[in-house]
């Protein structure tokens, strides 16, 4: 059986992508493996197998992959958080920083009520800025976060210090 930190081998670093200094961690030929993409999943789900997850949540777009495989595994059900002028109404959004500007998640209002235990999922941890904006989006749609899973941090940037100390917060590999 693959080891997690095997999966390193199906991440590309591609320099200067999107933008000029940028180093882009492209998971797509993990996704595109059988067997890697499966032991990526297994991974993903192995903390949260005892941790009374309700329902998985998952950001636009690598978010969603990752997030409703996870959903599938863990047998519960797959809320997408979703970039603006994709959801009908009733919505609800949260706004945060990017490091150029801004941007908005949206979700379907009262998707999470009644307190549902949600992880939130996505490929890459940054900044933080958006795996922290996904956590008051989930307050703000009724759930309860019971933590976060992401294939790859960057620890360089320090984003694991934007999300609240309190909450775990899993990552599959370290970058
Ligand atoms: P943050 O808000 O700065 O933490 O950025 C995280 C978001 O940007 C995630 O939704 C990622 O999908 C995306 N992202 C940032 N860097 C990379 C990368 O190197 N590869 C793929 N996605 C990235």
């Amino acid at each position: 059986e693959l080891d997690v930190d095997a999966l390193r081998a199906w991440i590309l670093d591609v320099p200067n992508f999107p933008s000029a200094g940028v180093l882009f961690r492209d998971v797509t030929p993990m996704l595109a493996d059988a067997e890697a993409f499966g032991r990526c999943i297994d991974a993903l789900a192995a903390p949260w197998q005892d941790a009374g997850v309700e329902a998985v949540c998952g950001i636009e777009s690598r978010g969603f992959i990752f997030g409703a495989a996870l959903a599938r595994r863990l047998e519960v059900g797959f809320v997408p958080l979703r970039k603006p002028g994709k959801l009908p109404p009733p919505l609800v959004e949260v706004e945060y920083a990017l490091e150029y500007g801004r941007d908005r998640l949206q979700a379907r209002s009262g998707i999470l009520d009644g307190g549902l235990r949600t992880l939130i999922v996505d490929d890459v941890l940054a900044t933080g800025g958006t795996l922290a904006a996904a956590h008051e989006l989930v307050t703000r749609l009724g759930g309860l976060t019971v933590g976060a899973g992401v294939v790859i941090e960057l620890s360089a940037l320090g984003g694991r210090a934007r999300w609240p100390r309190e909450l775990p917060l899993r990552a599959l590999l370290d970058y």
